[in-house]
């Protein structure tokens, strides 16, 4: 297969400070690599700020401007999956609209494609990240490691470049709740890693709030893997002991003691102990279920609700 066009993909949810940066690094960056054909397409994830509008102002100049734009804000994850089922051409590179990822990077990332790597991935070496992102992000992939079968390398986000036939594979997952930085690893193919040093975002604030961290990473852990799930298992049958044993003790207590009722804070303490462990075995049952109820339906990842493009 040729590889001399290139799709780039950006997931953009309230950007319009960046949009217009973004676009003309880009195409600094990326003119001189004399590439056959180039399509950018940005993903507006439910914007409500003048994102959109920039958007199209630029597809207006350059008709290898794309977008899509959702109907409502369904999260990076759907807006990154988005832009990969529409990109036409032969790599597909993705990347944040906040030059957090550094654009500079993208003539070695395609140089490594062309020489041979079906994936370039990208790792962030994060010496400058504020202290928070950093810690929860490293517990993130330690959470992710201990969990789950895969493992995911510290600091790999969605900033890498994909062949055509990695972004074909990709488009067999049908899973309600992606989580792609998860799934890449365990598709194969050549992979090669790129280390970078992340910038400061350029204008705006973070659209990760905490809470969506939070649901990223459940979503993350919960769908690379079903171990949680044997928790219940483990502490069902440690708890089943103890109670065993505490059985065992009451009826020695029963036949040969002779004192009244003074198991009362026992009792309640036991009680409180295992109702809050059954509470959080039920909820851990319930994200899984709440996934299979989810895929049940077949539900989008995300609605669209205008687009210049089309997929294939
Ligand atoms: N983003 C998105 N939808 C969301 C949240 C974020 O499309 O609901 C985009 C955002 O515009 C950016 C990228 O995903 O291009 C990464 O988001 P952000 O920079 O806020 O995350 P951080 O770098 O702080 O982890
Ligand atoms: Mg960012």
């Amino acid at each position: 297969m040729i590889k001399n066009t290139l799709s780039v993909v950006i997931p953009t949810f309230n950007e319009e400070g960046n949009i217009d940066l973004m676009y003309s690094k880009l195409n600094e960056t990326i003119s001189p690599l004399s590439l056959d054909e180039v399509e950018f397409i940005f993903v507006d994830d439910g914007s409500h700020d003048r994102s959109l509008e920039l958007i199209k102002n630029l597809a207006k100049e350059d008709s290898r401007v794309k977008y899509l734009s959702f109907s409502r804000n369904f999260g990076h994850q759907p807006a990154l999956k988005a832009g990969l089922d529409h990109a036409r051409l032969d790599g597909v590179i993705s990347l944040d609209a906040d030059l957090q990822h550094p654009v500079e990077l993208i003539p070695e990332m395609v140089k490594r494609w062309k020489n041979g790597a079906d994936v370039v991935y990208t790792k962030r070496k994060d010496s400058s990240l504020p202290w928070f992102k950093r810690t929860t992000s490293k517990l993130f992939y330690r959470m992710v490691n201990a969990l789950s079968q895969i493992k995911l390398e510290d600091g790999v986000a969605d900033f890498r470049l994909l062949d055509r036939k990695v972004i074909q594979a990709l488009r067999n997952y049908k899973e309600s709740n992606l989580f792609i930085r998860g799934i890449i690893p365990s598709l194969g193919f050549h992979q090669e890693a790129i280390d970078y040093v992340p910038n400061e975002r350029f204008a705006g604030e973070t659209k990760y709030s905490f809470s969506k961290m939070i649901r990223f990473a459940l979503t993350g852990i919960t769908s690379l893997s079903a171990k949680p799930l044997y928790f219940s298992i483990y502490f069902g049958v440690f708890f089943a002991l103890l109670a065993f044993i505490y059985g065992l003790y009451a009826i020695y207590v029963f036949a040969f003691g002779n004192e009244a009722i003074p198991g009362w804070t026992s009792i309640i303490a036991s009680i409180l102990l295992i109702g809050g462990i059954q509470l959080i075995m039920i909820g851990i049952i319930g994200i899984y279920l709440g996934k299979v109820f989810a895929q049940s339906k077949g539900r989008p990842n995300y609605i669209i609700s205008e687009k210049n493009t089309s997929n294939d």
